[in-house]
């Protein structure tokens, strides 16, 4: 049971930054994902936990062990990469078996620790073949033993099922959460597939350009998240976000753009610290919108949009409109199937709007 200190971390590749100063705490025996973007810095902070990478400055602790500057052996880490790093010329058996070769455990130990995770894993049937011969599931499931069977105080993962097909990938997502929850190791996994961070983790980091934009749990994140960057990258189809000004009328503080005109609740504008006149970013989900019998014109609260498209998921329709260069979209039942560039009004309901002000 470990817990990981990153403190005041930056990594820079010449004049560029790859991680600007990053401090959090990865609490023991917690299944955490970083997210983000390509490029965000995700693969550098992992490599910089695991002993790949040295930190321009800031430190890595483990509990209270200073580990900055140990290698990656010298941590006990075991890592797994997006294609796994398998002798070809050895069997899967004598592969997981070499992880525990200079660890210095004997014989019985190690044969009583590898048939452990080959039965975790169920991989006993493709023990005797080589890794040629394994499909990219089995392959991916003898490294992940490969790691396992060390009994690290860390397990680090970058990516490891992306190169999967979507059905395996979801098998393989649900095994390793049981086994992460089962062994109770610190994990940290790596990827940019929102669907993956949010099913996984306990906390998911939200990274961009570098920089942490938010640390929470799956429902956190989504449902109160931190920036307009956060807002925009959790929840897919995503949140509509509409730049406008706060306005001060009849008491009450509005959100007007060029498209909508909304009174807002009072406790949201004391959250975001704007005031009347400043600019910020309404958003609000595709679920959270209406599609209403047009009046006279869009009233307070509404939008007037013309269908640009409609995206039919089965289940509900994705209706995307447009006004001017906003795009808004909407969730719709699936009968609801507008005529191309028809006039649609939509209902924004106050109650579910998200708010961000030039801090947040
Ligand atoms: P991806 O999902 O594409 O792997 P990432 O979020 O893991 O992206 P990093 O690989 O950590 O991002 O890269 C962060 C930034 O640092 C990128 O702009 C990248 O180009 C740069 N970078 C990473 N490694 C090196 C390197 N060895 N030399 C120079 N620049 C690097």
């Amino acid at each position: 049971m470990t817990t990981i200190h990153i403190d005041r971390l930056r990594k820079m590749y010449k004049e560029q930054v790859a991680v600007a100063e990053t401090t959090m705490t990865l609490e023991s025996g917690q299944f955490v994902v970083f997210l983000g973007p390509s490029g965000c810095g995700k693969t550098t902070t992992l490599n910089c936990v695991a002993g790949f990478e040295e930190p321009t400055s800031g430190r890595i602790l483990f509990d209270e062990r200073d580990v900055t500057t140990l290698a990656p052996h010298e941590r006990n880490v075991a890592m797994v990469f997006q294609s796994a790093l398998l002798y070809p010329h050895l069997t899967a058996l004598r592969n997981v078996e070499m992880s525990l070769v200079h660890a210095g455990i004997d014989a019985a130990e190690q044969k009583r620790r590898v048939a452990e995770v080959v039965e975790l894993l169920h991989i006993g049937a493709v023990m005797h073949k080589r890794p040629g011969a394994l499909s990219g599931g089995e392959r991916q499931r003898v490294a992940l033993a490969k790691a396992l069977v060390r009994q690290p105080d860390v397990f680090l993962m970058d990516e490891p099922f992306s190169a999967l097909d979507a059905a395996l990938r979801n098998s393989l997502r649900s095994e390793l959460v049981l086994l992460q929850k089962r062994l109770a190791v610190t994990t940290v996994f790596v990827t940019h597939d929102q669907v993956e961070a949010m099913t996984m983790g306990d906390v998911v980091v939200v990274m961009n350009a570098g920089h942490v934009e938010q640390i929470g749990s799956p429902q956190d994140i989504y449902e109160r998240p931190a920036s307009r960057f956060v807002a925009g990258f959790i929840g897919s189809p995503p949140m509509n976000l509409v730049d406008g000004r706060l306005e001060a009328r009849a008491g009450r503080t509005w959100f007007r753009s060029e498209s909508l005109a909304l009174a807002l609740p009072d406790a949201l504008v004391a959250g975001v610290g704007a005031k009347a006149g400043e600019s910020v970013t309404l958003g609000v989900r595709p679920q959270h919108l209406d599609l209403v019998d047009a009046g006279p014109g869009p009233g307070e609260g509404q939008v007037a949009v013309n269908a640009y498209a409609v995206e039919r998921l089965g289940k509900e329709n994705i209706v995307v409109g447009r006004h001017g260069e906003q795009v808004w979209r909407v969730i719709a039942e699936p009968h609801v199937q507008p005529a191309l560039d028809s006039a649609l009004t939509l209902r924004v309901r106050p109650e579910a709007v998200h708010l961000f002000g030039a801090r947040s």
